[in-house]
């Protein structure tokens, strides 16, 4: 067996859904941000309608999910997140405005997480162990950032599609990876007058039940990423319900949120990518 996994589950399920809400939009195009009704409006949707949504069917499927929250999102929509947090759902940091962490020094970085900390105390009395990037950039010092300050895990890398470990000056920091076929972002996500086009949510879930049924095969880390405002869409999380019932009754499947599959590859001898220079044992 390539990997082995608990209670000799084939491979791992996670479902994540990023709360970007307004804040990518504020830290990539602030003007329009401060402008535009219609930019807003279309994000805020994701908090609005498509977490409750979300919630409902994953309810319905007695699973729990894993929800990387930026900290503006915490702060401007308290309300949206805190039911996630009730119904037993992992909560997650992912930056405090969206900030790509290839825009800022580590002293910045430093202080951008501190603040998310910050904001995830005061507003939610939780301390996240996990978090993925924004935009899934990271730089070679984060993970020793992330370590030093007690988080468990990252899920922003695409090394591998097992978990591995970062090395940091702190003891291993576990990867839980990630990979764009598995986002929602550039299979639907619209942007008026450029070329893309809506994917049709059959042809989607087609390509994520066949990467899934792959990974299986694999004793892979099936990890999807999804965003309220895209995937929140009705139409798109009935697709989302039949690539869950296919799962299901597919045997050897082991559902479960990043931080509890991070908390079993801790455990594990694995791959070791150094995160400084970037060298890979075995
Ligand atoms: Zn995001």
């Amino acid at each position: 067996m390539r990997y082995r996994w608990p209670e000799g589950y084939h491979c791992a399920v996670a479902l994540t859904f990023d709360v970007d809400a307004e804040s990518a939009l504020i830290f990539r195009e602030p003007e329009r941000a401060a402008r535009s009704l219609a930019a807003n409006e279309e994000r805020r949707f994701g908090v609005r309608a498509g977490v409750p949504r979300i919630l409902r069917l994953l309810e319905r499927y007695g699973l729990h999910g894993t929800f990387y929250v930026p900290g503006w999102t915490v702060v401007h929509h308290t309300a949206a997140i805190r039911p996630i947090r009730d119904a037993g759902h992992e909560l997650a940091a992912h930056g405090n405005v969206h900030e790509s962490l290839d825009t800022l020094s580590d002293g910045e970085e430093a202080q951008v997480l501190e603040a998310q900390l910050d904001i995830w105390k005061s507003y939610l009395d939780l301390r996240p162990t996990g978090y993925r990037s924004p935009s899934w950039e990271l730089n070679a010092g984060t993970p020793a950032l992330l370590k030093a300050r007690g988080f468990v895990y990252d899920s922003s890398l695409m090394g591998d599609d097992i978990p591995y470990h970062l090395t940091t000056p702190s003891g291993p920091l576990v990867e839980v990876p990630v990979q764009w076929l598995l986002d929602d972002a550039p299979m639907y996500r619209y942007v008026y007058g450029a070329s893309n086009q809506i994917a049709d949510p059959d042809r989607v879930i087609r390509m994520w039940a066949q990467e899934f049924d792959g990974m299986r095969q694999e004793n892979g880390c099936f990890v999807l990423t999804m965003h309220p405002w895209i995937s929140g869409r009705a139409g798109r999380l009935l697709g989302l319900e039949r690539l869950i019932q296919h799962m299901r009754s597919t045997p050897g499947v082991w559902f479960a949120t990043v931080a509890e599959i991070a908390a079993w590859a801790g455990e594990q001898e694995t791959r070791v990518v150094d995160a400084a220079k970037g060298t890979t044992r075995p």
